[in-house]
C-alpha cells in the first residue's frame, strides 16, 4: 500500500521525519509531497524544500520525494495511493486536521487519511518553531536534520546583511516561491 505525506515542509524538522520513518515501517512506499502553495509565503523554496528532504532521508529506501500543486487527493489518485499520512501533535492540530480529512474523504472516497501521534519528545515542534529560532541566532542542531542547519543559518545570515544594508527601510526578508532571497548574494 502506498501513503503520501503531503505538507508545507519549510523546512522539514525532526518531528517531519519520525513521522516519515515511522511512516515507512507501516507503508511498501511513502511519497513525501512539497505542496506549492501561491497563498503561503515561504522560507525556502519547493526545489529548496525537496532538496534538504532527499538529503535528509537517504536511509530509507522505500521513501519518494515529490513535489505538486494542486489538491492532495489528486496527487493520491495519480499515484494510485490510498492513504494520506498526516501527523498529530496537539489538540489545535486535531480540528484542522480532523476537517481537512473530512473534506479529503468527500472528495475521494476511496482515500483514507491516516493519523500518526507525534512522539513526545517531537511534540512541540514545528518548521515555524525553527524559523523563529533560527531569526534570532539561537541553536536549531537538536530540531532539523543536519542538512537543513546550514540552509537555514545561510539564509538568516543574508537577511542579516540586506537589513543591514537598508537599516531604515529594511527589505521584506523571506523569499517568495522559487525565487531565491537576493541573487546578488547568492554566492555569500
Ligand atoms: P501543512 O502546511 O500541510 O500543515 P506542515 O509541513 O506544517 O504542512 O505539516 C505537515 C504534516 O506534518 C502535518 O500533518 C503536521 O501536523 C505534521 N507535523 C508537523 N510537525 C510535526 C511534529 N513535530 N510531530 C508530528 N507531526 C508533525
Amino acid at each position: 500500500m502506498i501513503a503520501i505525506y503531503p505538507g508545507s515542509f519549510d523546512p522539514i524538522t525532526l518531528g517531519h521525519l519520525d513521522i516519515i520513518e515511522r511512516g515507512c515501517q507501516l507503508f511498501e512506499r511513502v511519497i513525501v509531497v512539497v505542496f506549492r502553495n501561491p497563498n503561503k509565503t515561504s522560507l525556502f523554496s519547493v526545489e529548496q524544500r525537496t532538496r534538504q528532504i532527499r538529503q535528509s532521508t537517504g536511509h530509507l529506501p522505500n521513501l519518494e520525494v515529490d513535489s505538486f500543486e494542486g489538491l492532495a487527493v489528486t496527487y493520491a489518485k495519480i499515484r494510485q495511493a490510498k492513504v494520506l499520512l498526516r501527523g498529530l501533535r496537539a489538540v489545535s492540530d486535531f480540528e484542522l486536521e480532523l476537517q481537512m480529512a473530512h473534506t479529503n474523504k468527500t472528495l475521494a472516497a476511496d482515500i483514507e487519511t491516516i493519523f500518526l501521534a507525534t512522539s513526545t519528545e517531537q511534540s512541540f515542534l514545528s518548521s515555524s518553531v525553527v524559523k523563529e529560532i533560527a531569526k534570532f541566532g539561537g541553536p536549531i542542531e537538536h530540531l532539523v536534520p543536519p542538512p537543513v542547519v546550514l540552509d537555514i543559518y545561510q539564509c538568516f545570515a543574508k537577511n542579516k546583511i540586506l537589513e543591514e544594508r537598508a537599516p531604515i527601510a529594511p527589505p521584506t526578508v523571506q523569499a517568495t516561491e522559487g525565487q531565491p532571497i537576493d541573487p546578488s548574494l547568492e554566492t555569500l
